[in-house]
């Protein structure tokens, strides 16, 4: 009698040492892959893309182990970076794109909104916190939640990057996505990264100076820099260019380049983790997909 009792007690303490042991494992690797890993960035980008009880968030980098060539494999989560055929970002070229006589000249009703500036570790970002407005395309009403940079640009005109590219994040009430895209080329200094450059520099030093990374209030920003008008461009169906690298997202592209100044492209990345300087994935194969032009002079 006394031997299958201690038998069974040991037994149950040995499973009770076991899942303590895993349980502190995994949180111990959750603080470490959330407070400790300067070089693989942390996915907050587009939390509500994925599914609520996921498991860890997914680190990622944009060289060495981590690197692009390696998102499709970090996550079941992320399996779309490498088998996904509409992936983005894409190389427009020119003389392949196809004027869509249907298409709008799209609408943006920006609103100032509060925000936050976001050290991402793989990018710097604006998050609204209120309605700031939306943009109007294809006739549906997308509200503007998130902008951030990347640097050089991803999306690439004729085989050229350009010095950086500013996404603008909008999401319809039904759930879909839709980016806007601005390519900027070296030039005179961008009026809408001047308004966060004392920002940008703060966060640079809270990035150094601590492991978490950093949100700084902007209090209420306004975004009508962002609403001149849209007399030309491209329009096509990617993804996210960052991992899970959802698909399902709706690409407009200015085709009027903007400029920033080195200082400006500098600041921007200076927040950024050791892997995540340069920040923009490789273009992407169009796998058959037509680039579409609005043209408001045609
Ligand atoms: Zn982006």
């Amino acid at each position: 009698m006394a031997a299958p009792a201690v038998f069974f007690f040991l037994t149950v303490a040995l499973l009770l040492v076991i899942a303590y042991v895993a349980a502190s494992d995994r949180m111990t690797l959750s603080l470490s892959l959330s407070l400790s890993s300067p070089y693989f960035a942390i996915l907050t980008l587009h939390p509500y893309l994925v599914p609520k009880n996921s498991p860890e968030p997914i680190s990622f980098s944009y060289s060495g182990a981590k690197g692009p060539n390696k998102w499709g494999s970090l996550s079941p989560l992320s399996k779309e970076c490498s088998v996904g055929k509409l992936q983005s970002p894409i190389d427009i070229v020119k003389d392949k794109v196809v004027v869509n006589k249907n298409l709008k000249p799209l609408i943006r009703k920006y609103h100032p909104a509060t925000a936050t500036l976001d050290d991402n570790g793989f990018n710097v970002a604006v998050s609204y916190k209120g309605s700031a407005g939306v943009m109007i395309a294809d006739g549906k009403n997308y509200s503007l939640v998130q902008m951030h940079w990347h640097s050089p640009s991803e999306h690439r005109i004729n085989g050229v990057r350009l010095a950086a590219e500013l996404h603008l994040v909008h999401k319809g009430d039904d759930g879909s996505i839709t980016v806007l895209g601005i390519l900027y080329h070296y030039g005179h200094a961008d009026p809408v990264v001047h308004k966060i450059q004392k920002s940008l520099k703060k966060l640079a030093k809270e990035a150094s100076a601590s492991l978490t990374h950093a949100h700084i209030a902007l209090g209420t920003f306004d975004t009508k820099q962002m609403r001149r008008s849209t007399h030309k461009y491209y329009r096509y169906d990617g993804s996210f260019s960052t991992p899970p690298c959802t698909q399902n997202v709706i690409w407009h592209i200015l085709a009027k380049v903007r400029s920033i100044s080195r200082g400006q492209v500098e600041a921007l990345k200076a927040p950024l983790n050791l892997g995540c300087k340069n920040n923009s994935r490789p273009v992407q194969p169009l796998n058959g997909r037509v680039v579409e032009l609005y043209d408001g002079d045609q």
